[in-house]
């Protein structure tokens, strides 16, 4: 299963709940991000919803502060969080793991209160299914529902509200900021 495809799911999820507004906050929210290199921007779109995947695969929006590693991962600060259950598929956690930055998922991890991520991403032989029902429940049922992500270059400090990280800048931090490529 791709990427989109849970992306996907997840869109259907959040579609119960979205209103118009809600919906349009989203895709003003997409227009401004910044992606991290390789990584299409269809497969982020409607990805922000906080689920800590959605956290491996964006960084912080400010032009400059691409270049910098202590840009990636962003901090969750002051979160509430919330599991959702969501169907367990073992083969989709295993296709995605390539895509995962490990490191950035382990500071995630750790700022959420979950110490278990092991040190060193799992391959097909250490993989177990307990392994798998952890990264599952971390990667596609912990979502943050208020709160803030910190950027750790430029400090710049994204609220999240009903589980919607906003990615718009201040217009002195640099107006029409683009997805790039
Ligand atoms: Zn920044």
């Amino acid at each position: 299963m791709s990427l989109q495809k849970v992306l996907g799911k997840t869109m259907q999820l959040d579609d119960r709940k979205s209103s118009g507004e809600k919906t349009d906050r989203l895709r003003r929210s997409i227009d401004s991000a910044t992606t991290i290199p390789n990584r299409e921007v269809d497969d982020l779109c409607e990805a922000f919803v906080m689920r800590v995947i959605t956290i491996n695969f964006i960084t912080c929006a400010v032009k400059a502060c691409k270049a910098s590693a202590s840009s990636f991962p962003l901090h969750f600060q002051d979160v509430e969080v919330e599991q959702q259950e969501v169907h367990f598929e073992p083969a989709f956690i295993q296709n995605l793991l390539p895509r995962i930055d490990w490191t950035g998922l382990r500071t995630t991890a750790i700022e959420l209160g979950f110490p278990t991520v092991p040190d060193i991403k799992p391959n097909n032989d250490t993989l177990d299914e307990p392994m798998l029902r952890d990264l599952h429940r971390l990667l596609l049922e912990t979502q943050v529902v208020e709160g803030k992500l910190v950027c750790g270059n430029c400090g710049h400090e994204y609220s999240i509200k009903d589980g919607i990280a906003n990615f718009l800048l201040p217009d002195h931090l640099g107006s029409s900021p683009s997805l790039e490529t």
